[in-house]
């Protein structure tokens, strides 16, 4: 079967076409009936929501087919990784709700894999090369074009270990030589034109210190450790599928051409995740953290998991997510705006009402008591009787939002202007009587009569009025700074834009609201609990709040207010 007829048979039993090699594998009883899986993260950086997908897909089909999946850091780069990446990596898996079999490095390898090179020098299949970096690119040819051999190609093997040894013993300075495999440098796939094995980086290794100085490349290590550790599927995406020849070649040396259908890892590839206005590469994500133009890697604007999980998605949105995207072999650009659906959908089930006015002006029931106060039951989720009610505090002064009064309001304008009613939440109908203007026009009080008649779940309290507004008491609430955020770039696919991805930021992605005020029951919520504002959107504590100063972060508005914005 073609992969193509492959993807579309299993889309009908159900299955994603990695599962349903998966799941064929298990049936005719390879590696014994063993399934194990990896994820691979270099700890160069922290996770985004592409690695989610890669997440699901290694520990989500280990768990669903009775099979491990480990946890690989794939440390071979010194100069990049940091045992800050290490931990935050596990923080996020295991927020995810995945759990590793073990963990393990590929930095544990190391002595294999140079006992592996020494083997195949000695065999005349690798040698040292003293070229500059420039000129083996010069001669790798183009995919039509052979390549040129190098000048290096044919040393003796005693001169190729001794320099191998000076490459690792620091006698030898960086870039001054390279291992490489003794392939093909007329190969069709450039991969095998001599593939560079092995460099030399002076730069103390975060698990391994000063003992090593050469390390091995990416295609050098993954899949011997994906081998070592008895993985059977390796899971990846799609740029690695002209690695794969050079991946099953190297495992096969590394088997001595024994036994090859037995026991050998299996490389599967899948579509990378790519999301609408944002960017996935590590390297300008760090970028946009060293330079400033966020407040760290868990900013909530930015697409890592820390910072979505800092501003208030839960960890089955983002799951779900994944499954409403899927795994294709065509690489694609997810929108943003599925994403914000899938968290909107899961926060409307499980977020906590509570009221915050954003923009206050105050309003004032004329007719109620100076003085006296109300106790009022309010659900705290209409979705979920399960959650209960708090008590809200109600008085003659209120705060509610500005844009719900206007003096001379349109048609259809259901909410305070001169004789109009509306509900106050979980209270009472109020009638607008008017309102009091500072000396350049601005409204500063709004004025209104309630009807005591009409409290909420009142026997014959349910007289139609046509709005009904968000409101919390000026005497029983807290002042909060709110922060809204918004796309992180302006355009929809930075990656692919010609111009540096620093000028395409969206300058208005961070609005600061700092005299906001949320109801008191707020304040007892913690950072990660799921919030909705009424009437304005999911909000999240953030963890830069303290009792004295409280900061909410908005998760994502109640509806996609944002692709009618931009259409
Ligand atoms: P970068 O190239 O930006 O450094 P990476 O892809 O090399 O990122 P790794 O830490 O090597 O990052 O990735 C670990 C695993 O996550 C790999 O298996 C990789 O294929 C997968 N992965 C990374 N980005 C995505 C993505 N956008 N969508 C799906 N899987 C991804
Ligand atoms: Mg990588």
């Amino acid at each position: 079967m073609t992969e193509t007829n492959h993807a579309e048979a299993s889309e009908q039993r159900g299955l994603n076409f990695v599962e349903e090699i998966v799941v064929d594998d298990l049936k005719a009883g390879k590696n014994d009936g063993r399934l194990q899986t990896r994820f691979p993260p270099e700890p160069n950086g922290y996770l985004h929501i592409g690695h989610a997908k890669a997440i699901c897909m290694d520990f989500g089909i280990a768990e669903k087919y009775g099979g491990t999946c480990n946890l690989r850091l794939d440390d071979t780069n010194p100069i990049k990784e940091d045992t800050e990446y290490v931990e935050a990596i596990k923080e996020d898996i295991q927020w995810l709700g995945f759990k590793w079999g073990n963990i393990y490095h590929a930095s544990d390898y190391f002595q294999q894999l140079w006992d592996f090179a020494i083997r195949l020098i000695k065999e005349g299949k690798a040698y040292v090369d003293e070229q500059t970096s420039e000129q083996i690119a010069e001669q790798k040819g183009t995919p039509t074009q052979p390549g040129t051999p190098s000048p290096f190609r044919d040393r003796p093997i005693e001169e190729n270990l001794a320099l191998f040894e000076k490459m690792n013993s620091g006698e030898a300075e960086e870039g001054s030589m390279v291992l490489r495999a003794k392939l093909d440098m007329a190969n069709p796939n450039m991969h095998f034109r001599d593939p560079i094995i092995y460099r030399i980086i002076n730069k103390e290794h975060h698990r391994t210190g000063s003992k090593w100085k050469a390390y091995p490349m990416y295609d050098f290590a993954h899949g011997q450790s994906d081998y070592f550790e008895g993985v059977t599927h390796s899971i990846c995406t799609l740029e690695f599928v002209p690695h794969r020849p050079l991946y099953d070649h190297f495992i096969d040396e590394l088997k001595e051409g024994k036994d090859l259908e037995d026991h050998r890892p299996r490389q599967i590839e899948f579509n990378r995740l790519n999301l609408t206005y944002t960017v996935m590469s590590k390297r300008k994500l760090l970028a946009l953290v060293k330079e400033g133009l966020v407040n760290g890697w868990d900013d909530p604007r930015m697409p890592t998991l820390c910072g979505f999980r800092r501003r208030g998605y839960s960890p089955e949105a983002i799951r779900k997510f994944i499954d409403m995207i899927g795994y294709t072999k065509f690489d694609a650009l997810n929108d943003f705006a599925m994403l914000e659906a899938a968290v909107r959908e899961d926060l409307n089930a499980r977020a906590i009402r509570v009221s915050a006015v954003l923009n206050p002006v105050k309003l004032v029931i004329t007719n109620y008591p100076e003085g006296q106060t109300e106790e009022l039951e309010t659900v705290n989720n209409p979705e979920n009787a399960e959650d209960g009610t708090h008590t809200i505090t109600f008085s003659r002064e209120l705060w509610i939002e500005r844009e719900d009064f206007m003096e001379v309001a349109p048609k259809k304008y259901f909410r305070l202007t001169p004789g109009n009613e509306v509900r106050l939440k979980s209270a009472y109908i109020v009638k607008c009587t008017g309102c009091k203007k500072d000396g350049q026009g601005n409204v500063t009080e709004v004025y209104c009569e309630y009807d005591p008649e009409s409290k909420s779940g009142m026997p014959g309290s349910d007289r139609k009025v046509k709005g009904t507004l968000h409101w919390v008491s000026c005497g029983h609430c807290l002042p909060a700074e709110v922060r809204l955020y918004d796309r992180l770039f302006s355009v929809e696919n930075p990656g692919a834009d010609e111009r540096d991805f620093r000028e395409l930021l969206n300058p208005d992605s961070l609005k600061v609201l700092k005299d906001c005020y949320v109801e008191e029951f707020a304040a007892t919520k913690k950072p990660l609990d799921y919030l909705q504002f009424q009437r304005i959107g999911y909000f999240t504590m953030d963890k830069d709040s303290t009792d004295g100063h409280l900061v909410f972060n908005r998760t994502a508005s109640l509806k996609d207010t944002w692709s009618k914005k931009n259409k």
